[in-house]
């Protein structure tokens, strides 16, 4: 239980709204902050404007998946109010207040080095990430189906990447009868494509490995999927491009081609939000309880 805690949720999308109500369930006071045009009423829970609200009485604060803009502005779906994270309110905050959010970025590394807080990056964790790869994987199902005019069955897919979401692509194509194949550059990946019954190759091999596929899933965060291996494929591969923005391939050179190639950033938060939601709420209820565990030993 997270009784006697008290957490100020800042902002976020309906995702947050499963985080809202995991945390209201374990008894955690919690003020809600830019969700003022929000009609559901959770007890225990209180609206505020950002500058109405005592930080020196906050144990966490929890940010939406994106964290704040380069600027400090923070996302606020449920409300029209301008919500600010400051360097001031972070320093008003007590020492072992802990930041929440699921990504960082150089504006928020920045308030949270100054002011000598800690900042948790849900998004960078294991858990979080495989649990987050079904909904990515169920989303990059949808696409496929929506953009080719061939089943998944019997289709020749490569998958570019053995990471927590390439495997879980790789073995969810498979388990639909694609022909897979997933490009990597380690060994022990490379050996645990063959383990998984799948077909693996080199990624420095991948101008030679897409000359007969029918869909190209990447999820390498490096430009990969260049000019020259587009060049290669046939021109009726779809390109699925998982990776963070601005994914791994030479839209622009896709284009030329004619080769249909989609960027599909944010799957979980689109296909599934509300599970989406609840995985970040589940982490967070844990990481919260072992963080009121501590405190109260200390
Ligand atoms: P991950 O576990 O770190 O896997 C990334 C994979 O890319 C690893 O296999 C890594 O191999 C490989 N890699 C990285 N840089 C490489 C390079 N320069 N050359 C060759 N291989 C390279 O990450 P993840 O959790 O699977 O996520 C993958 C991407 O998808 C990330 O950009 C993530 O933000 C994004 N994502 C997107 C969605 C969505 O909805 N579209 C959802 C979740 C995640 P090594 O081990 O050899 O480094």
């Amino acid at each position: 239980m997270l009784t006697d805690m008290h957490v100020a949720v800042i902002g976020g999308d309906a995702r947050q709204l499963e985080v809202i109500r995991k945390l209201t369930e374990l008894d955690a006071k919690l003020t809600l902050i830019g969700f003022d045009q929000l009609d559901h009423g959770f007890t225990g829970a209180s609206k505020a404007q950002i500058t109405e609200v005592d930080f020196s009485n906050i144990d966490a604060i929890i940010l939406p998946v994106p964290g704040t803009s380069l600027e400090g502005k923070i996302e606020t779906i449920f409300s029209n109010e301008t919500v600010v994270l400051t360097e001031e309110i972070l320093a008003n905050t007590p020492e072992h207040c802990t930041i929440y959010s699921g990504i960082s970025n150089a504006y928020l590394d920045k308030i949270i080095n100054s002011t000598d807080r800690k900042l948790v990056k849900l998004f960078e964790r294991d858990d979080v990430a495989i649990y987050n790869s079904i909904p990515t994987v169920e989303g990059t199902i949808m696409m496929v189906i929506q953009h080719t005019d061939i089943t998944i069955h019997g289709s020749r897919v490569a998958v570019l990447g053995l990471g927590r979401v390439g495997m879980s692509v790789a073995r969810s194509f498979h388990a639909l009868g694609a022909k897979v194949k997933v490009g990597a550059r380690k060994t022990e990946h490379v050996a645990r494509i063959s383990e998984m019954g799948l077909e693996p190759f080199y990624l420095s091999d991948l101008e030679k490995e897409v000359q007969d596929i029918d869909v190209c899933i990447n999820t390498v965060p490096d430009l990969i999927v260049t000019a020259r291996v587009i060049s290669k494929m046939p021109a009726h591969t779809l390109i699925i491009d998982l990776a963070s923005k601005p994914g791994g391939t030479d839209f622009r050179y896709a284009e030329k081609r004619g080769v249909k190639a989609l960027l599909a950033p944010g799957l979980p938060g689109i296909v599934a939000p509300k599970t989406a939601g609840q995985i970040v709420a589940n982490v967070l209820a844990n990481l919260l309880s072992e963080d009121l565990i501590d405190r109260k030993e200390i």
